[in-house]
This record gives structure tokens, sequence and C-alpha cells, in this order.
């Protein structure tokens, strides 16, 4: 997918023509080469703010990470001040500690956790434990469910199957994964019955929220957690995006089910790269033992378990998951209105905290059903989105933060409408 550049501003347009000299395509992460191009300066709040002065509401928000809005204050104040007494000593110290303590309360069901910087990386920490605690080696997954760069996890259809994403992927290390359609219990009870004795673990967004905001099915993990307990394999939730975001306990409280196993990101660090891995002692003590091998020289920084500590204090003394849900809701409704006005089979479905936007009316219950809406139109509406000042991805996902309040929501729902009418030619 190529990007759009074509109405960049000056200041941009010089920017972009420098980075793409020095960075292949001007982005740092592939994900970005899709995405908006414009510079930004700086960030507060909901909003950003373009070097050639454009502002934007937020809803892509960094892709997830600042649930607290932008440059969150009580957590760059800690993150700067901790920092200051040192950036990495390679050795334990106590904001390891409270941080974890953090977690595992916030979490309820983890008894102990290891931080780590991407959640690429704690899902591969996830995955090896599971196998290593098992002794088996095949892992279930499923379609359209994103857990990272790497090798063994990245996948894309090619003439209907899943298989490799990228050149240079060694598609070998995709042969331990049965990859299944999401919210077919029944499918999932068969490959355990066929192959139950081998199965290492089942890996799981709770929530599909990735490719597009899709819930599980009433009884589908409960049936999920079930096989995976007969079988003796282990359950591992992704709640890199869900996680902190739904709740304080994610996906795992709003659902009741609980894993054994579980990744974070995003949300957990207001905005810092800090990843984690939760689970039960039975299984994280292997990594204590040494038998289960996980490292990682940036794991449980100054700067990492700084920002945890201050990004879980804050949501635990003021929870803003009412209000984060008071204005996904309203806005949800608001973005609905404004289809139905302009005559447009608008989609909007999800969770307020996290929901999707697209073309079309298919009922949706995994990825295959997903493909049915039109996503290419969305696609095409997000470019005039960012035109008019809203900061939106191209697949269709929208987050809230809890900086987002009426401004926010009153400039989002004009911009919108703008946006839609200048498609539709009004
Ligand atoms: N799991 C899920 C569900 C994700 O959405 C992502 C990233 N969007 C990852 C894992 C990988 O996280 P990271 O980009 O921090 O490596």
């Amino acid at each position: 997918m190529s990007s759009d550049s074509s109405r960049l501003l000056p200041r941009s347009e010089e920017l972009r023509e420098r980075a793409l000299k020095r960075t292949p395509g001007g982005v740092h992460s592939n994900v970005r080469l899709s995405g908006a191009q414009d510079f930004i300066a700086r960030a507060k709040g909901a909003w950003l703010y373009s070097v050639d002065g454009r502002d934007y509401v937020d809803y892509l928000l960094g892709q997830g990470p600042n649930f607290l809005g932008h440059a969150p204050e009580q957590v760059v104040d800690a993150v700067a001040e901790a920092c200051r007494g040192g950036v990495i000593y390679g050795g334990q110290h106590e904001l390891e500690v409270r941080a974890s303590e953090l977690v595992c309360r916030a979490l309820g069901w983890a008894d102990m956790v290891r931080f780590g910087v991407s959640g690429t990386e704690s899902v591969q920490g996830a995955l090896r434990l599971a196998r290593g605690a098992t002794g088996r080696t095949k892992v279930v997954r499923f379609e359209g469910h994103y857990h990272g760069w790497l090798d063994n996890v990245l996948t894309a259809v090619r003439d209907g199957k899943w298989g490799a994403a990228s050149a240079g992927q060694l598609s070998s290390h995709l042969d331990d994964f049965i990859v299944l359609s999401w919210n077919d219990a029944d499918r999932l009870a068969a490959v355990f019955e066929e192959e139950g004795d081998q199965i290492a673990a089942v890996i799981t967004e709770p929530v599909m929220i990735n490719a597009g905001v899709i819930e599980p099915l009433p009884g589908y993990l409960e049936r999920m957690r079930e096989l995976c307990t007969r079988h003796g394999a282990v359950l591992i939730f992704d709640e890199v995006i869900s996680g902190f975001r739904l709740g304080l306990g994610g996906a795992a409280e709003r659902y009741g089910v609980e894993p054994d196993l579980a990744t974070y990101g995003k949300a957990i660090a207001g905005g810092f790269p800090v990843s984690a891995l939760a689970g039960r002692e039975s299984l994280m003590s292997r990594l204590g033992t040494g038998e289960v091998n996980h490292s990682g020289t940036f794991n449980g920084s100054v700067m990492a378990t700084a920002a945890v500590v201050a990004t879980l204090t804050s949501l635990f003394e003021d929870p803003p998951y009412e209000r984060v849900a008071k204005h996904g809701n309203t806005l949800m409704i608001g973005l609905r209105d404004i289809g139905q006005e302009y005559g447009l089979p608008l989609r909007v479905a999800g969770l307020p905290p996290a929901f999707h936007v697209a073309f079309g009316d298919a009922p949706v219950t995994d990825y295959r059903s997903l493909q049915q809406l039109d996503l290419a139109r969305y696609e095409r509406l997000s470019k005039a989105l960012l035109e008019n000042g809203l900061w939106v991805a191209g697949r269709g996902v929208w987050y809230v933060s809890a900086a987002h309040g009426e401004d926010e929501l009153d400039a989002a729902l004009t911009r919108f409408a703008a946006a839609v009418a200048g498609e539709v030619g009004r």
C-alpha cells in the first residue's frame, strides 16, 4: 500500500524528503508506510500538532499506548525524576518490584510478571515458556490475529492459505502452528480431540482488535479455557491492545476468563516502550530457575518501571474507564448518525475504548467475515479524515483515551462530517 503524501505542507514535505533518503520508506515501522505522513511537532492530551501548524484530534493514540493521552504529566514527571538517578543499572531496583506488584494487583489472576520492551518479544517469551513447560511444540492460533512481526507469528493470506507475510521470513517457523478461524468453538474442540496431546498452547487476542474489533461469542473463551485445561495446554491471552484499556484487568476481567499466561504492552506505561509477560507462578517460576530463557538488556529499566508505576497508580487512583466508555459510546453513535445523514452504509462496531469503522453490514464474527466489509472504502475515507484533522488508522480501528472530552467530541464529529460531506460531494 503506498502512502499518500501528495498534500503535505512545506515543512512536512521537506522532512519527508530527508527521511526518505536516510530511512527506508521514510518510516521506522512498516505499519506506518500506509499511514499519515504529516510530521508531528508535539502532542498533548488528545491532540497532535504538525510541524506546519495543523492540529489533529488523535484516535490512533500511537497505535494504542497513549491511553492516558499524550504526555501525561504524572508519568512524564515520574520518568524524568527517576532517570535522574540513573537510566539502567544491570541490576535490580525497587521500581521493578513496585511495578510488578501493581501489575499483578491490577490483573488479579496473575502471580508473577517479567517486563520487556515490545509486545512482539513478550509474545515470544510466552510461546517459549508454554513449550518449555509442556514439552510440546504445537500452538493453536487464529486467522487475522496479530502477535508481532517475527518469523513464527507473522502471517498473511495468499491464495486462500495462511503463510509467511514477508520476503525473508522463514516459513518453516510457521510449521508448528495450527491456524483456525476464531469464534468457532467446535472446530477448536475437534482439533484438541485429534492432536490435543501435542498442543503446547492456544494463543488468542481475547477480543480481536488488531484487524478490526470483534468480540468473542458468548461462551467461546470459556470453552477455550476448558479445552486447554482438559488437554494440559497453556492458554495465552495476547492483551497487548486490550490490557489496561478495557479495564485494569483487561479482557480477562471483562469476559471473566483467566488465562495461564498473558502478554501486555501499549497502555501499560503511558506511551513509554514497555511490555510484560504475566502468568501463574507454576509456569513463570521456570524463568526464575533458568530452565526457560527470557532475557533483555532493557527489561525492567528505570524508565520502563517508573512509567508502569506512574501509569498504574493513575489508573488505580483515578480510573478513567467510565469516562472513556462515555466518550467512546457517544462518538460511536455520532459517527453512525453522520453516516445515516449522508446515506452511507457506515458500520461502527466494537467497544467504546476500541471500535472499528468500515462500510457494509455483514455479520462479523471472525477475520473472514470481516473481509466481507468494504475495508478499502474506509481506507479511502481515512485519507479525507486526516485532511480534516482526525488522526486515524487506515484500517478503521479507533482508540479512545482518558484525555478525550467534550471539546474533542465536538471537534471529532464536526471534522468527520466535513470529511464525509467532501467524499459524497455535498
Ligand atoms: N500483539 C498484539 C495483539 C498487537 O496488537 C501488537 C502490536 N500492535 C503486538 C502483539 C506486537 O506489539 P509490538 O508492536 O509492541 O511489538
